[in-house]
């Protein structure tokens, strides 16, 4: 039986002032189904980030975004703004890079998670608030639960502290949760751990992951599928397997060169040449044209396109689809 995706994002833009000559994020389409992840790569100034925040309404003011995103069945761009806080954290939570940014440090762990229940669930007796939580802390590994619910952030580690994130983001057992780049500062060990953790919540509760990461090595160990973003733009996605074993736009396939394998501990480390071009930077024909060691001649005149090669992978290259 084909499992419907519980979120659709189709042709997403979101601009901001008109003095950008480009949008921040420039008509990006994806899905991911109940149980699966999908990771979102690419350098910081891509979009990655300001795309998950669109999804859980939180784009900045400023920006405006437009295109569809239908979060089980419904266009979330529809929702009021009093609509779209009972979805945060009920339907779609989000768990970010530093923990310290979501937690509040003069509340205890305890007040801060059972805030959250009684303003979405507020049919809940103290008691009943007081298990949820427990039990929110054991399932992310925490020992002494009840105890550590008297804890306020500071006094706790950094490993623990996300792994607090990570309970209070699957608190209402939402359907859908972005992490962007929720190891970034961790240490390898506690890392590893998380990534655990995350996947565990794939399998075990259904929850669909979006993995915002610049580390396609982290996307590689828990996402089935991948998109990767350049410049506000989807490049290449697919199916991540099939993407890492044969990357085929320039831009992924530096993104791999410069990772470490430890199947290949000699091989040489490349960076990608330049940067991300800002915003107000002009351009014309493929954005990644100044940084792309296979450019031709048509690669800056004309624009790719986003175009399927086979049912699992589309590429934006005039490489590997031809100048169109
Ligand atoms: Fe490089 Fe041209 Fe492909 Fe752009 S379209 S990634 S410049 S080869």
């Amino acid at each position: 039986m084909m499992i419907p995706p519980i979120l659709s994002v189709s042709d997403l833009t979101i601009s901001f002032d008109k003095k950008r000559l480009r949008d921040a994020v420039q008509g990006v389409s994806f899905s991911v189904k109940p149980g699966e992840a999908l990771g979102l790569a690419g350098e910081s100034g891509c979009g990655k980030s300001i795309t998950g925040l669109s999804i859980m309404g939180l784009a900045p003011k400023s920006g405006k975004v437009t295109g569809k995103i239908e979060f089980d069945s419904e266009n979330l761009l529809d929702f009021s703004p009093k609509r779209m806080r009972k979805i945060r954290g009920a339907g779609i939570a989000m768990i970010f890079q530093d923990p310290s940014n979501t937690l509040n440090p003069v509340m205890t762990i305890g007040a801060q998670l059972a805030e959250q229940l009684r303003w979405h669930r507020p049919e809940l007796t103290k008691a009943q608030v007081r298990e949820i939580c427990e039990q929110a802390l054991e399932s992310v590994g925490i020992s002494s639960p009840r105890e550590r619910l008297s804890n306020y952030p500071h006094e706790i580690s950094g490993g623990m502290r996300q792994r607090v994130a990570i309970a209070s983001a699957i608190l209402l057992s939402p359907k859908l949760i972005i992490a962007d780049e929720p190891t970034t500062a961790l240490d390898v060990t506690i890392q590893a751990q998380i990534l655990e953790l995350i996947r565990d919540l794939k399998s075990t509760l259904q929850t669909a992951i979006i993995l915002i990461s610049h580390d396609i090595g982290v996307i590689a160990q828990i996402c089935e599928n991948m998109a990767v973003m350049y410049a506000g733009t989807i490049v290449e996605s697919g199916v991540t397997s099939k993407i890492l074993a044969a990357p085929l736009h320039p831009y992924t396939k530096g993104l791999l060169n410069a990772v470490p394998s430890v199947r290949s501990p000699n091989r040489l480390l490349e960076s990608i040449s330049g940067t991300v071009p800002p915003p107000s930077q002009q351009f014309s024909g493929c954005i990644f044209h100044d940084r792309c060691q296979f450019a031709m001649p048509e690669c800056s005149q004309i624009n790719p396109k986003l175009l399927q090669i086979d049912g699992e992978r589309s590429v934006a290259c005039h490489l590997v689809t031809g100048a169109y």
